[in-house]
């Protein structure tokens, strides 16, 4: 490795400053955050930009915040403040406990949100996540802003339809009121080798109530707990939610992009939450044949397809036991056994 070559730092105030330098600096110049890619490829000799446009100084880039329903995550806050962040924990937990393990804490601490998903590299969690989670994503540039889900965001492997002088501002989620979700994350190198996000959107038996929403969640089984929607008096809702009516399954790591195995989420479509384990294998099979893996360090393509059946399988029964279906506690509150598997990551 090599030391840094030269470069500028600019350091503007606002994002539309920023982009003005973008598109005035032309291919010279690149967006800088927590800098945890950009600086290992200019060190390895990869990229030389002779201009750095620092975000980090951006006031309010960073915040975490929310508003007509929906909670929005500044394209710089690092993986380690959506992790702490309180709204996080209530509104959408699923994110919270991805972020807890991102990488490592060194990368944690500087690495970014918007800073992953511009890199788009194929081995992260946070746009398999986000994709499952219907996420949106917003991006600036001296022409306007516009918003893209993030499937026409990441086109491939470190490609994205950001443009030279656009800027990712934040990632928008609407919280889905009532769901079970499950991040499974599977590898022996220092980025993931597979991640699979299930989202399971429940609802009570036809024509039944059980609107109360809520997540549930790694270590907070119970519908709602924990949430802000569910005053402490709401009666227990586990037995109202009895049915799937949508799901996400998103596979990431081993396709080009992150991909969502719609087969496999129409298999789950009208499903009882009590019976899933009857269609737990055929999912993963569905899951496993929408892959497209290649072959690399990681394993060959046919291991991968394979691994894709096998932590479906987890991932699935995992998100099932947190929709309340699991052993019960003394107080009939659903206690949740997350297995613990060898180089596996339960969120
Ligand atoms: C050792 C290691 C392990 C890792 N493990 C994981 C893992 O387990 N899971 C996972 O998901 N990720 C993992 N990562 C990736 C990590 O999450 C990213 O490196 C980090 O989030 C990138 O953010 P950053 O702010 O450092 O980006 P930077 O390095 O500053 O920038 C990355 C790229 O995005 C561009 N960019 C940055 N911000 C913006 C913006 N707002 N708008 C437009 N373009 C922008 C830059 O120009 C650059 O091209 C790992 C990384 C390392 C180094």
């Amino acid at each position: 490795m090599s030391l840094l070559r030269p470069f500028e730092l600019h350091r503007p105030a606002t994002v539309e400053e920023a982009c003005a330098l973008l598109a005035a600096l032309g291919d010279d110049a690149v967006p800088y955050a927590g800098g945890t890619e950009l600086l290992l490829l200019m060190k390895e000799g990869l990229l030389r930009p002779r201009h750095l446009v620092d975000l980090k100084r951006i006031p309010g880039l960073d915040a975490i915040h929310d508003g007509d329903g929906r909670v929005a995550l500044g394209a710089t806050a690092t993986h380690r403040t959506v992790e702490r962040a309180r709204l996080v924990h209530e509104r959408v937990p699923i994110v919270a406990s991805v972020a807890r393990h991102v990488a490592n804490v060194r990368v944690r601490n500087v690495g970014t949100v918007g800073g992953n998903l511009a890199f788009a590299d194929p081995h992260s969690d946070l746009a398999t996540l986000f994709l499952a989670l219907d996420a949106a994503v917003d991006l600036a540039s001296p022409r306007g802003r516009r918003t893209l889900a993030l499937d026409e965001l990441v086109r491939g492997p470190w490609e994205t339809a950001r443009a030279a002088d656009e800027l990712l501002t934040g990632v928008t989620l609407v919280p889905p009121p009532r769901v079970a979700a499950a991040y499974v994350k599977f590898g022996m190198h220092e980025r993931p080798t597979l991640g699979i996000a299930v989202v399971l959107h429940l609802a009570g038996p036809a024509g039944a109530g059980g609107d109360e929403g809520g997540f549930c969640e790694p270590g907070d089984p119970t519908p709602g707990g924990g949430g802000s929607q569910n005053p402490p008096s709401s009666p227990p809702t586990l037995a109202t939610l009895t049915r799937v009516v949508d799901a996400r399954i998103a596979v990431g790591c081993v396709n080009p992009k992150p991909a969502r195995a719609h087969d496999a989420e129409a298999r789950l479509r009208g499903c009882d939450v009590a019976a899933l384990e009857d269609v737990v294998s055929d999912v993963a099979s569905l899951a496993a044949a929408s892959a497209d893996p290649a072959d690399d360090i990681h394993g060959s393509a046919d291991y991968k397809r394979e691994m894709v059946a096998v932590f479906t399988r987890r991932a699935l029964r995992i998100a099932a036991a947190r929709a309340g279906r699991g052993a019960r506690d003394a107080r009939g509150a659903a206690v949740v056994a997350v297995p613990s598997y060898p180089y596996t990551v339960v969120a």
